[in-house]
């Protein structure tokens, strides 16, 4: 498919033909904090004020807390009832390339490593129109990871701000159908691909926050009994977990039964390795001292993860880094560290 073009007027027409066929989830201030939520038909206002939210569109497929099913005592045993797993096509419009590149992250352990049927029934349903930045943050790092502001590789249609327009490039065969449902899109032209590319490189040129991450992994893995370090980066944490819970890759979740007589519903919520009592229902916490947590952090995205799955586990959002309460900064700790490649 040769590249599209829309008038940025045009897009709630978009998103009204889109609207058809999918549930459509946009970028949304409505709660008082930027969130992807179901899209209201007609507000597009996030095309002024979106860099990026600050709940990564990881709630809609892992959502804070969700049902997994429902039981009722039945004589000797337990009736069973799960939620319906009839799910609506569903289309998240403004995914920025970094969070949609988490959801690739994500597959790894819930589709590739374990089939998780709750994350993988919304996962399956649901299309992803990405919006490139044209304003990243100072605390953005995408570039140091292998992504980039207008990076295309993990959603279906990408969309590229070329002045009063955007160039829609079709990525997926879902993307490209994607164009098919609606008569707002017109051909773009050679000069409309000169001006994405220009939007692309000057965007790139924006991310100026830099980590080195080659051999991060190894150098990790000498650095991992290195306990004054550990201590000395830890130290001003405050077990928070804020950037846990904010960070579009980390999915550690608890599972809760609220039981009333007979029945009962089993939930599963957010936790995070920060908290000194995670997995203190199964078993003690591991990681008693705060540094072995704030080890684990670092080590799951950076060593863990692209030994499992040869792939970092940061996207460079840069969100643990905007809303640590006592500017933690990840960049530089890694930075930081002192070990060097074992030979
Ligand atoms: S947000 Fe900051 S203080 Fe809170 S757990 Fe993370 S690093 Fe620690
Ligand atoms: S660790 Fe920080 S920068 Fe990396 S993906 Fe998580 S929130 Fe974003």
């Amino acid at each position: 498919m040769a590249n599209k073009k829309i008038n940025k007027k045009n897009i709630a027409k978009l998103l009204g033909d889109w609207s058809k066929e999918f549930t459509v989830f946009v970028p949304s201030q409505e709660t008082g904090i930027a969130t992807i939520a179901r899209w209201d038909g007609k507000d597009t206002s996030f095309l002024d004020w979106h860099r990026n939210t600050i709940v990564p569109p990881k709630a809609i497929f892992l959502p804070p807390m969700e049902e997994m099913f429902s039981f009722q005592k039945d004589k000797q045993s337990y009736h069973i009832e799960l939620p319906s797993s009839d799910r609506q096509k569903q289309l998240i419009f403004g995914i920025r390339p970094c969070d949609a590149n988490a959801m690739t992250i994500l597959d790894k352990t819930f589709k590739d490593a374990y089939e998780d049927p709750y994350y993988l029934s919304k996962r399956k349903n649901t299309v992803l129109v990405g919006l490139g930045c044209t304003k990243p943050y100072d605390s953005c790092f995408c570039t140091s990871v292998g992504s980039s502001p207008t990076n295309s590789a993990d959603v279906d249609l990408m969309l590229i701000d070329i002045g009063d327009e955007f160039l829609v490039e079709g990525v997926t065969d879902k993307g490209r159908e994607l164009v098919n449902i609606s008569s707002e899109l017109e051909e773009a032209t050679e000069a409309d691909e000169t001006r994405a590319k220009e939007t692309k490189d000057t965007a790139y040129s924006k991310v100026t926050r830099q980590l080195e991450t080659k051999d991060i992994d190894k150098k990790l893995l000498s650095s991992f009994e290195n306990q004054d370090f550990w201590e000395e980066i830890a130290a001003k944490c405050i077990s928070c977990g804020i950037c846990t819970f904010l960070c579009p890759t980390c999915y550690c979740f608890d599972i809760n039964d609220e039981v009333s007589n007979d029945k009962g519903t089993r939930f599963r919520s957010w936790d995070t390795c920060s908290f000194p009592v995670y997995t203190k229902m199964p078993m003690e916490n591991p990681r008693k001292e705060k540094w072995r947590r704030v080890r684990n952090k670092v080590c799951h995205k950076y060593e863990f993860y692209p030994m499992l799955f040869d792939i970092i586990a940061c996207t460079g959002c840069g969100r643990c880094i905007r809303r640590c309460p006592v500017n933690w900064d990840i960049t530089q700790t890694l930075d930081k560290m002192p070990a060097k490649v074992p030979s």
